[in-house]
């Protein structure tokens, strides 16, 4: 299609899907959007990065062709004040991979945050968060290299529907009377009332990713993380579809913790993946007294959000974690903080969320070569303790670098 602003660019290929399966050209055409506030200097600095990756892995051989893509204010700028322009989203279908730096949500009434809009409108189902540690960075933990895992959160329903009533409104009113009426509920009087919706389609679908991630990169267990003890018919119901998407359509490569012990006597069999639950107010524990107990997990919406953003602090936090919005092929990899205005265009923050969420978008393309270098490189650089304002403050004797310094240094390291 034509396109008002947005170059395609004429030396790279689009990517595909064919029978299920992501086609990568070798010079695959990906979009990026800089976002707002710090997005430019940290896309900027990455951009160098990750194509010093490629150039380094593969010779000339693979290179990206990047097609920038507009959101934001940089697109209220372009498209007479639209945020989120329609040429966009189509675009992002298009190219089905792509990756965006943080973007600013206007404080006030009636404006849907950009973030949640690019999840609606694409079905990104799935927030994929892998959170590991890497040598150096600065953890509370004793052990944080056991921390390892990669959470797959629900994106799409739960208490995130918005089937929410305002105590003292009239549509509060009728479903408060329905319920006790007819339901035989009871609450207090003006109760605000929230709906949390979980489905059988919703669950599997992420489940089924959450298993076949576990397959393709040789993890050794799914655990369905949930509050099923309290929340029988959502949480529980969460708990018990998962299992049926194992057993149904996944038994050649799983088993349950049950049969491990029943029939196993504790002892994987080759191959196999092992699906287990977890209460969600233990996994929190566990995770940070028994991280090594962990490896894929699969969660609903609230639970997820709660657990990727308390994790990833066990290994450097928000400046470092990465994180993807995945649908069935199409996904937009996203550093996972925000705009941090206050640090606009200072060339100051940390660029390795962004940076991160791109080795992921590599491997997810089966770059992995590539990825591999960037993540060796980082640890070079941390060991070098040349870093970051935000790691400099929890690190004895570090040197304070800017994001392009930074930038700089691992391009140097993977020479
Ligand atoms: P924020 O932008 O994530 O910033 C909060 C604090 O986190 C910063 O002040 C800074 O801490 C630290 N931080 C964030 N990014 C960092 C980086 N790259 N390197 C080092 N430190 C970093 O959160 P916010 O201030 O609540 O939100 C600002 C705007 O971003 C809002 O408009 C919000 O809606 C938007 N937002 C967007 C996304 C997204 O696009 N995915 C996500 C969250 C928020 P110190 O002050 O301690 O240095």
């Amino acid at each position: 299609m034509a396109y008002q602003h947005i170059n395609i660019p004429s030396d790279g290929d689009k990517i595909s899907v064919a029978d299920g399966k992501l086609l990568v050209p070798d010079h695959p055409i990906v979009g990026y959007i800089e976002g707002d506030g710090i997005g430019p200097d940290i896309t900027r600095a990455c951009l160098q990065v990750w194509n010093a990756a490629v150039e380094k892995a593969y010779q000339g051989t693979r290179q990206i062709a990047w097609c920038e893509l507009y959101m934001g204010e940089k697109a209220a700028g372009l498209y007479d004040g639209n945020y989120f322009p329609s040429e966009t989203l189509t675009a992002l279908k298009e190219l089905i991979v792509s990756i965006k730096g943080p973007l600013t949500t206007p404080v006030g009434g009636g404006f849907r945050s950009l973030n949640v809009s690019i999840r609606q409108e694409l079905d990104l189902y799935a927030c994929v968060r892998p959170v590991r540690y890497y040598n150096g960075v600065p953890s509370p933990l004793k052990k944080p290299e056991e921390v390892d895992v990669v959470i797959f959160r629900e994106n799409t329903e739960d208490v995130y529907s918005g089937i929410e009533y305002e105590a003292g409104t009239e549509e509060n009113a009728k479903l408060a009377k329905f319920l006790r009426e007819e339901m035989g509920a009871t609450f207090f009087e003006g109760a605000g009332i929230g709906i949390k919706p979980i489905s059988a389609f919703g669950t599997k679908r992420l489940v089924r990713k959450a298993i076949q991630y576990a397959i393709d990169h040789n993890r050794k267990s799914v655990t369905l993380v949930h509050k099923g003890n309290i929340q029988k018919f959502t949480e529980g119901a969460f708990m018990k579809w998962g299992y049926e998407v194992a057993e149904e359509e996944f038994p050649e490569h799983t088993l349950t913790e049950a049969e491990l012990w029943d029939t196993h006597n504790g002892e994987v069999p080759e191959g196999k993946i092992v699906i287990k639950d977890r209460i969600a107010d233990i996994s929190f524990q566990l995770l940070q007294l028994r991280p090594a107990e962990f490896d894929v997990l699969a969660t609903s919406n609230l639970n997820g959000d709660y657990l990727s953003d308390a994790t990833a602090a066990e290994v450097g936090g928000i400046g470092i974690a990465p994180g993807a919005n995945i649908a069935d092929h199409v996904a937009v990899f996203e550093a996972t903080h925000g705009t941090a205005p206050k640090y606009a265009n200072l060339d100051k923050v940390n660029p390795s969320s962004l940076l991160f969420s791109g080795v992921m978008m590599l491997e997810y393309m089966g770059w992995t070569e590539a990825a591999e270098l960037i993540n060796n490189a980082f640890e070079r650089v941390i060991a070098d303790k040349t870093v970051t304002y935000d790691f400099a403050r929890l690190m004895d004797g570090a040197t304070e670098i800017s994001t392009s310094e930074f930038a700089n240094c691992l391009v140097e390291k993977m020479g």
